[in-house]
């Protein structure tokens, strides 16, 4: 890869921290010349004869005027980030002294880096593999404790270190079967096919986790997708506001290119959801009926969790109908609201007030509800009062509870490559074991072996094209 050469030889800048007012910035130079370029406009210390881990305060010149107070950090290659030299410059936070900087860089040798340009040359410099790479961004991106820890587990070599253990397995396999075709008609088998079929049947006991890992990592990373669903006025919004304004993590209201995608986000328990069709739920009670049962259908058909809330057995028995034939895999949590009007709360401690006290027309809905519902109380549902916050935290459990009974802390793909990637990767073992099965021919086998091992070789970076990277490492956001 000549680009690669050239790449490393010029010295690229940019800042490490975001846009705006802080306390400091951080500028990162990387390359050939990042200590010549960082000596010529610092003056304090001689960069030139400093050691790489060391700090050194004094002052950024334009000429003879000062620029900033700056403390610049030094790592030799290769002892660094991008395995280049590196100078990372803490200036103070302010989007103009960072400006100023990056112009007096540029002017003095190094070039604007492209986006993710520090983590592609770190790739590229054996820093890690591309798995990892990928994780940095994740990683950054994360915004709950559950993305966090999968972006940790991948950084740190996670499934990839797996792949390519079992894909030089493979590969010595596949020169052994292409070793039997140089004899050509000769009828010489160097790869056993026993052992090269127990070897694919590994490789697809680490594969197929792997792939049926992706939708629950998808939803660590997005957002676990939860769907609140039931008649008008059983409280659904009276729930979901109860349910943002618990955790104070309110994250973000998306606002889509139609009203029907705007979501809320919360985090539990460091878990993150999201909560489909906001706008559905907010809207008052005078939906055309058939629209709100669409609109409901459409907000289940997206979750992965989905809410019945009811407050009746009329309004249950609605529900059952919406129930029927919904897939298996989406985890569905009953619950029956406006408990607080059925069954009397019990007393609050004397003297307390920070319970509602129900009075008699209380118990008389009690009264008229029970003789109309009959034995509620048989239908299995979680009961609450989104009114006055019963049932809340164990909601919050449930919640937890449907998403974590999911792949637990093993390995978990996140990212829409990776999982293609081993989709193919999975087809080609199965066409391998089908050659087997069959008895095909030691070229036909070749073909497919080769076919895995390309694929898996994209999903590590062992096989990179330039279009490949640049469509990664173009994602990442300048600085990185
Ligand atoms: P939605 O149409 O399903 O979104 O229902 P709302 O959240 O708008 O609630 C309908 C009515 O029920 C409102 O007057 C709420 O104050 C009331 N409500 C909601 N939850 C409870 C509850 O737990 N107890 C009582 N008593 N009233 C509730």
């Amino acid at each position: 890869m000549n680009k690669t050469a050239i790449y490393q030889q010029e010295t690229i800048c940019a800042p490490a921290t975001p846009q705006g007012t802080g306390a400091i910035a951080v500028i990162r130079v990387s390359g050939a010349d990042a200590i010549a370029v960082a000596g010529r406009v610092f003056k304090g210390r001689n960069l030139a004869e400093a050691d790489s881990h060391t700090v050194h305060f004094g002052t950024l010149r334009d000429g003879d005027r000062i620029v900033d107070e700056v403390l610049v950090t030094l790592f030799r290659s290769p002892r660094s980030f991008t395995k280049e030299d590196s100078v990372e410059i803490s200036c103070h936070g302010s989007d103009f002294i960072v400006r100023e900087i990056l112009k007096l860089l540029v002017r003095n040798g190094a070039r604007l880096a492209a986006p993710g340009e520090f983590t592609q040359r770190a790739f590229l410099n054996g820093q890690f593999d591309l798995v990892q790479a990928e994780a940095v961004a994740d990683l950054i991106a994360a915004d709950s404790e559950a993305s966090h820890r999968t972006a940790l587990n991948q950084l740190r070599g996670g499934f990839s270190r797996q792949l390519s253990g079992l894909r030089a397995q493979l590969i010595h396999f596949a020169s052994l079967v292409e070793l039997e075709l140089d004899f050509g008609e000769e009828d010489v088998e160097f790869a056993g096919r026993d052992d090269l079929k127990q070897l694919i049947l590994d490789l697809k006991a680490v594969v197929s986790p792997l792939i049926e890992s992706f939708d629950f990592g998808n939803a660590m990373k997005e957002g676990v997708p939860v769907a609140i669903i039931g008649s008008p006025n059983v409280g659904k919004s009276t729930l979901l506001n109860v349910l943002l304004n618990e955790e104070k993590a309110i994250v973000t209201s998306i606002a889509g290119t139609t009203r029907d995608v705007i979501e809320d986000t919360l985090v539990l328990g460091g878990v993150k959801f999201r909560i489909i069709d906001t706008a559905g739920i907010r809207e008052t009670s005078d939906v055309v009926e058939s629209m709100g049962i669409e609109r409901s259908r459409r907000a289940m058909e997206k979750a992965d969790v989905v809410i019945f809330l009811f407050d009746s057995e009329d309004t249950f028995r609605e529900l059952e109908g919406l129930a029927e034939g919904l897939d298996s895999k989406k985890k569905v949590v009953w619950v029956r609201n406006k408990v607080d009007l059925i069954s009397p709360l019990p007393r609050a401690a004397p003297g307390s007030t920070d319970r509602p006290q129900f009075t008699g027309i209380a118990d008389k809905v009690l009264e008229d509800k029970s003789k109309a519902v009959g034995d509620m109380a048989v239908i299995p549902a979680l009961r609450i009062s989104a009114a006055t916050g019963l049932g809340i935290p164990e909601l919050r459990e449930t919640l937890l509870d449907a998403v974590q009974q999911t792949p637990g802390s093993r390995t978990v793909v996140t990212n829409m490559r990776h999982y293609e990637h081993l989709l193919r990767t999975r087809e080609a073992l199965d066409a391998v074991l089908d050659g087997l099965g069959m008895g095909v021919t030691g070229d036909f086998l070749a073909q497919d072996i080769r076919l895995a091992l390309h694929h898996l070789g994209e999903i590590t970076g062992a096989i990179v094209t330039d279009d490949l990277l640049d469509n990664i490492f173009s994602k990442f956001c300048i600085g990185k």
